[in-house]
């Protein structure tokens, strides 16, 4: 604002001009900020002023007012749009209210009006929140152009560009910001291509597709039963025999999801029983192997191509179409083998037992027949009096209803619960905000 350097003196001339010896008003005004708002203009010989003031005594009422300074510091003209400022000499409170905001300037004060207030108020709230930004970001040099920094796409396509990066390259420690790609996101995006990701999972898995040089492989690599850890390994990925009973009879939906679950997170089966029969199982097969005059091939788990996810580990293989199981109920060591003693077994008319078809055992023999294509099982009952040997022959019906039965329980809950574990890993219980 180039406004004329109005002193004092100049004031007290232009008051006595008037006779105005109380100013007191008018201080008030301008203390209490009555004035809104003062604009000049320069011309030649002097400044144009313009300002608006509140009435004093009414805060709705606004006065303009018009004022002409020559450069040698002659208040030429004065208008006031109040009752008593008519111009061109007008001289009420207003106006010298204008020449106290003048006196101010000239001693080096801003001039206060309410527009100034506010614009200083507003100054201050700015600055405020750019520093907040400028703390938030404290980049002590960006060697990019000024137009290409902080730009609000920049962090989207540095992240893309970094999750990219990995998956064909080594690992960057700056990817350790980010959290994983969500895999639910990655398996519609590539709907496209001829098997979708979770499939693509299944068939490494080998669920979907075996060859017989995988189901050699398997079987080979994983003799031994439960003294190799790669026999655990593949039983985790499939329905085993031994549960083919449990998920046949199990019809609540719940359970079949608790089931799927704990065949693929199983715990370490530990009780006395099982224990007790691993302990013992290759001295009872010598046994079976004398009292029958038969060699028994011991075997890995046993996999089919027709159904890749089933899996059989049979105790023994004899010749080309039987094989052989061998139980010993722990509770019934020390007894005689009756169908009391032992509940799984039934009298059959005769004086001879059978195995109960209702009991999981059965549904287990007929699985392991299923899945190693063979016609007839030895069952082997051990206890320290006895051994019971009980032959169950391979039985369609039966094996065609219960197949129905496990080809759903894995399209419906162990597929699902395979791909949370190898695929989606349980991405939805993870925050990576
Ligand atoms: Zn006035």
């Amino acid at each position: 604002m180039h406004l004329p350097a109005f002193t004092a003196e100049d004031l007290t001339s232009f008051l006595q001009k008037y006779g105005i010896t109380k100013t007191e008003n008018s201080e008030a005004m301008y203390v209490n900020v009555n004035l809104l708002q003062v604009k000049c203009s320069s011309v030649q010989d002097g400044v144009f002023l313009r300002a608006k003031c509140n009435s004093q005594t009414k805060d709705d009422v606004i006065y303009g007012i018009d004022m002409y300074i020559s450069n040698c510091l002659q208040i030429i003209y004065t208008h006031c749009e109040c009752a008593n400022g008519r111009g061109p000499y007008a001289h009420c409170k207003h106006i010298v209210t204008l020449l106290l905001a003048i006196l101010q300037h000239t001693y080096g004060k801003e001039i206060l009006t309410k527009e100034s207030r506010i614009r200083t108020l507003y100054s201050r709230r700015s600055s405020l929140k750019t520093k907040k930004k400028g703390s938030e970001s404290a980049v002590i040099f960006d060697p990019r152009p000024k137009d290409l920094r902080n730009r609000s796409w920049y962090r989207g396509y540095f992240r893309n560009l970094v999750i990219n990066y990995q998956s064909t390259n080594k690992k960057m420690p700056i990817s350790e910001l980010y959290g994983p790609a969500n895999p639910h996101g990655i398996n519609c995006d590539h709907d496209y291509m001829e098997v979708t990701p979770a499939d693509y999972v299944l068939e490494r898995l080998k669920l979907t597709k075996l060859s017989p040089g995988d189901i050699s492989m398997i079987e080979m690599e994983t003799r031994g039963r439960h003294r190799n850890p790669k026999w655990f390994a593949e039983q985790r990925l499939r329905i085993p025999t031994s549960e083919f009973g449990k998920i046949c009879k199990t019809t609540d939906k719940n359970e079949l999801v608790v089931l799927a679950n704990k065949l693929v997170h199983p715990r370490k089966k530990t009780s006395k029983s099982i224990l007790h029969e691993r302990a013992n199982d290759t001295e009872w097969l010598d046994l079976y192997e004398n009292a029958m005059q038969v060699k028994v091939e011991s075997c890995g788990i046993i996999l089919n191509s027709a159904f890749p996810y089933l899996c059989s580990s049979p105790g023994g293989l004899v010749g080309e179409h039987k094989l052989v199981e061998v139980k010993s109920p722990y509770s019934s060591r020390k007894c005689k083998i009756t169908s009391v003693t032992v509940p799984y077994l039934q009298q059959d008319g005769g004086s001879g037992l059978t195995l109960s078809e209702k009991h999981d055992f059965y549904y287990g023999v007929q699985g392991a027949l299923l899945v190693t294509e063979r016609e007839q099982c030895d069952f082997v009952v051990n206890t320290e009096m006895e051994t019971v040997i009980i032959e169950v022959e391979r039985k369609e019906e039966f094996i065609a209803q219960m197949l129905k039965n496990l080809i759903l329980f894995f399209e419906m809950y162990m597929k699902p619960a395979i791909l949370q574990k190898h695929f989606y890993k349980e991405f939805d219980n993870y925050s990576f905000q």
